[in-house]
């Protein structure tokens, strides 16, 4: 394979994403401009431009109607889908019906601005793409990003046109848990099989999966569940309730946030907050051991998922050799002491960073994709399993099943099905995913016709419907009427026209413009800031000289003159080139 640019990995977050890149023969994780290694997917757009990242995110309790959050909750759903209604309640951002599909209604200069999610998703990428950018001081295209593992076709396919409209090329969307085994397994010689357990827990969701490593190179989904309601998020809430009565929500938040963080290291934080009510400060503490009673049955839900996942992967605690820990919120001592109890008494993997692991699977994947990767690193073959069982409607609004949930992908399977009424010369195909029942309760991804089927009673004419699952996760459905050899066949792609993707493409260009000024305008208040210090400092030394030696000699004050300008002409002579390379100060 030719080598192309540089190979990025993103993990495209609920609550932050993360982006690193192979170089030198190993993966980096970028920080951001804010020196972080994680940026929230926060997009917010105020009356003079929209912010991505951390500056969204510090802004959220001034602006919270227009700071969007969480948008990987909505990607790819329906509007009437229930966890799109009931998430809905708790956000203070607006969610609208737009044609079935929920779209973020925003207020900017004065104007109600609608959003689709794949756009704030592209907004978010478009930080990490400029991130990268920044750091590898070229242009990047190439991406892998990862999905969570129960992510249905639509879901994906939202994800990579919201990469597409980000102006990446995204080579391959990986499910979260495959790239943490990724990063794990690539660089340790691995033979035989391996079943490795994924704890993930972040900050809104839980996701536990295991997979089998066969000899260190063929890496295989067993089995995956989780719940998308569980995090992080929910042990700040239950701190904040605990504190309820004594403080204001949206600060306690923060404080309780930072407090948990403390918590992992310490038997004892302090919840410090200035001026909380009425000028009055509050100070408190909360142990650990209270944490963890305030917590105790959201910590306990999670190893139902593991029991669930090891069953259904037709495996026993006994056969899972590692256990991984994915999520910012696996580094709580007392999640890993129930786990590791709740396997026997195992020892949890802690090698690896909780928060990059899967963007350290995501860029290695990447960097073997396009070719980059370096002799040490063997090439590998990903098996996944899909989440949701695939299949066509029925007379009656029946799901019958083509493609049956948990089957290894790529696949290929095809069924025989025939008329329901005599003298019917068109069969529709009407494709849904999911694992329900009846159609109306599963995803409809698309609909197509196969037409001039000859005269027959009906059940006669022999129709072979074929779903093909190929690597990258896409769906081909084709019929063939077998007496005639009459085919047709739909792939199921994007859901939204080239029109919309276009409007969508040039959005993003303007926001990538404005995230852009806007970095510049901070380049240039910092510049500010120091300068205005510095000269500050150095006349504050000065007048206070000048306030002991009120009689010193002339020559005494013309010395003290010449080392202030000493002082502040190196800083004006800076500001004054960095004025003509473009970055002035009073852009
Ligand atoms: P993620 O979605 O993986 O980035 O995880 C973010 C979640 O992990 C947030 O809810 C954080 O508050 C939480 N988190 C990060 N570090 C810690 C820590 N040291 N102790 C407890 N929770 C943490």
């Amino acid at each position: 394979m030719a080598v192309k640019g540089p190979a990025i990995g993103i993990d495209l977050g609920t609550t932050y994403s993360c982006v690193g890149v192979f170089k030198h023969g190993k993966v980096e994780i970028i920080a951001n401009d804010q020196g972080n290694r994680n940026t929230p997917s926060y997009v917010a757009f105020t009356d003079t431009e929209a912010l991505v990242g951390d500056s969204a995110k510090n802004t959220v309790a001034l602006n919270a109607k227009s700071t969007i959050f969480n948008a990987k909750r909505l990607i790819g759903r329906h509007f009437s889908d229930s966890t799109v209604q009931s998430d809905m309640k708790h956000w203070p951002f607006k969610v609208i019906n737009s044609g079935g599909k929920p779209k973020l209604q925003v207020e900017q200069k004065g104007e109600t601005k609608i959003l689709t999610t794949e756009e704030i998703g592209a907004m978010v990428l478009v930080k990490m793409k400029q991130t990268a950018e920044a750091y590898l001081e070229t242009k990047v295209t190439d991406a892998v990003i990862t999905v969570p593992a129960y992510f249905n076709h639509s879901q994906r396919l939202a994800t990579k046109d919201a990469g597409f409209v980000a102006g990446l090329n995204v080579l391959h969307i990986i499910n979260e848990p495959t790239a943490a085994a990724l990063a794990y397994g690539l660089d340790k010689n691995l033979t035989g099989k391996k079943n490795v357990l994924i704890f993930d827990l972040g900050g809104g969701a839980f996701d536990v999966s295991v997979i089998s490593i066969n000899e260190g190179s063929l890496y295989e989904v067993r089995s995956t569940s989780g719940n998308s309601h569980l995090g992080g998020e929910d042990f700040d809430n239950r701190m904040i309730m605990h504190f309820r009565n004594e403080f204001k929500r949206k600060i306690l938040r923060t404080a309780c946030e930072r407090a948990k963080r403390t918590l992992s290291s310490t038997s004892e934080a302090n919840v410090e907050i200035d001026s909380l009510f009425e000028n009055i400060d509050f100070y408190t503490k909360i142990t650990r051991a209270r944490f963890e009673e305030l917590c105790s049955d959201l910590f306990r839900l999670t190893l139902a998922t593991v029991e669930k996942v090891i069953r259904e992967a037709k495996l026993n605690k006994s056969s899972i050799h590692e256990i991984l820990l994915v999520g910012g919120s696996t580094r709580i001592p007392k999640i890993q002491k129930i786990l590791s109890e709740f396997m026997n008494g195992k020892e949890l993997n802690k090698s690896v960073n909780p928060d990059e692991v899967v963007t350290y699977g995501a860029t290695l994947y990447d960097a073997i994709l396009s070719g980059n990767r370096s002799d040490t690193i063997k090439d590998v073959f990903l098996v996944d399993v899909i989440p949701f069982s695939l299949g066509i409607e029925t007379p009656g609004g029946v799901m019958t099943k083509v493609i049956e949930r948990n089957t290894y992908t790529p696949i290929k399977v095809s069924k025989t099905f025939s008329t329901y009424s005599d003298n019917q010369t068109t069969f529709s195909i009407e494709v849904f995913e999911g694992n329900r029942a009846m159609t109306k309760d599963n995803f409809r991804l698309g609909k197509f016709y196969l037409t001039g089927i000859p005269l027959a009673l009906r059940g006669v004419p022999q129709i072979d419907v074929e779903f093909e699952m190929n690597a990258n996760g896409l769906l081909n459905v084709s019929a063939q009427d077998k007496s005639t050899g009459n085919s047709q066949n739909i792939t199921i792609l994007s859901d939204k026209s080239k029109e919309e993707i276009d409007r969508m493409v040039s959005n993003a260009e303007k926001c990538k413009e404005e995230i852009e000024k806007q970095k510049q305008r901070l380049t240039a208040r910092n510049q500010l800031e120091h300068f205005i210090l510095s000269v500050k400092q150095a006349c504050e030394e000065s007048l206070s000289w000048l306030d002991n030696n009120s009689l010193a000699e002339k020559e005494e004050y013309e010395d003290k003159m010449k080392e202030l300008h000493k002082v502040c002409t190196p800083f004006v002579t800076k500001l004054q080139d960095n004025d003509q390379n473009g970055t002035s100060i009073s852009d």
